[in-house]
């Protein structure tokens, strides 16, 4: 701080304090307080996304006690404020200045988005926050939403997802022709390109889907938020392979003119608590899906098993297809692309003599 500056800032504690004697707001104000509003693309109540540990609601309070009541932020579900899918514009106008939910909601907007969600067959939770943190990915992120006027940050994530929910075994690639499926993102046009008629649906919409065979499958999260959606009880065939999204993040949406305005210690209160919610959201699921797993395989007479090798290896084969094509198309989604891939590559060689290497032939 400048001798200037630490001088105009004791002249304004000094106006702050005479002003407090007089009955008018004092410290606090003189401070500058902050009310912001943050939507969710996940309705009131959705454990991991709205309530409990690493959640939106979590992370706000993190920040308003690190922050000393300083930055209050209010939350909404889905539906209270603004429908599910309406963060992007909503932060993009500064209707409100933050939002959480995933990335990939807005390739329409921005291909490029999808990298900062879930890349099928692309990196674990280790590997997206070694390029998130230290590989340049928020800095790419960032980037890619400057036109937008808005910058994001990983604030969750819930580790290797499930492949899904099917009324009928799937035993070959020709069975996903005219499947009926909803599933959101790239992984959606892999599916669509092998026949699968893709469908986009909020959360809350998927039992009663397909309950009634409007869908035929169904991709969610994994056992705890499936098991919570009663899934099991409308599709018996629980495909485990997560491989269209292996470390999914929860995204936080910021308003950048809004951004600019948090003084510098106030935005790396809101960088610390994302960054906290980000390990703590995924442990939790850690433990939320090894309890809901053996409930589901145990007493709810769900069959879980791997997709079969072909249909994963068609599934591969159409991945790469669809991102050369995206490549292709987008300059931006290129430098991410060729950003993630690079880092994957080094990531992948190192994970192979250790974390997979302790999992496959030390762990037992
Ligand atoms: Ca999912």
């Amino acid at each position: 701080m400048t001798r200037s500056s630490t001088l105009a800032r004791r002249t304004a504690l000094k106006a702050g304090l005479a002003a407090g004697a007089l009955g008018a707001p004092a410290l606090a104000s003189a401070q500058g307080n902050f009310n912001w509003k943050m939507t969710s693309a996940y309705p009131k109540g959705s454990p991991f996304y709205m309530d409990g540990p690493g959640s939106a609601t979590d992370l706000a309070k993190r920040i308003r006690e690190m922050s000393g009541g300083r930055l209050n932020i209010q939350v909404f579900g889905a539906g209270e404020l603004i429908p599910a899918f309406e963060g992007f514009d909503a932060v993009r106008a500064g209707t409100v200045e933050m939002n959480h939910a995933n990335a990939y909601f807005w390739t329409g907007k921005t291909f490029a988005a999808q990298y900062f969600t879930a890349v099928p067959f692309g990196m674990n939770f280790q590997g997206m926050n070694g390029w998130f943190y230290d590989g340049g990915g928020i800095d790419l992120w960032n980037e890619v939403y400057a036109p937008f006027g808005m910058v994001a940050m990983p604030c969750g994530n819930t580790g290797v997802q499930m492949t899904g929910w099917f009324k009928k075994e799937i035993k070959t690639v020709a069975d996903l022709k005219g499947l009926k499926m909803r599933i959101p993102g790239l992984a959606g046009r892999v599916y669509a390109n092998l026949g699968v008629d893709v469908k986009v649906l909020p959360g809350g919409e998927i039992f009663p889907a397909l309950e009634r065979g409007v869908i035929d499958a169904a991709e969610f999260v994994g056992p705890f938020q499936d098991r919570r959606l009663g899934l099991q009880k409308a599709a018996k065939f629980y495909y485990t392979t997560g491989w269209h999204e292996p470390a999914t993040v929860s995204e936080l949406l910021i308003n950048k003119a809004a951004w600019g305005r948090l003084p510098k210690e106030l935005q790396s209160i809101v960088e610390n608590a994302a960054a906290a919610c980000n390990v703590i959201g995924e442990g939790w699921c850690q433990k939320a899906n090894s309890d809901a797993m053996e409930d589901l395989v145990k007493n709810q007479g769900v069959i879980a098993r791997p997709l079969p090798d072909a249909v994963i290896a068609a599934l591969r084969a159409e991945t790469n297809k669809v991102l050369a094509e995206a490549v292709a198309k987008d300059p931006m989604t290129k430098k991410v692309h060729d950003s993630y891939m690079a880092f994957k590559a080094k990531y992948d060689r190192w994970s192979e003599v250790s974390e997979e290497a302790y999992q496959l032939k030390v762990r037992g």
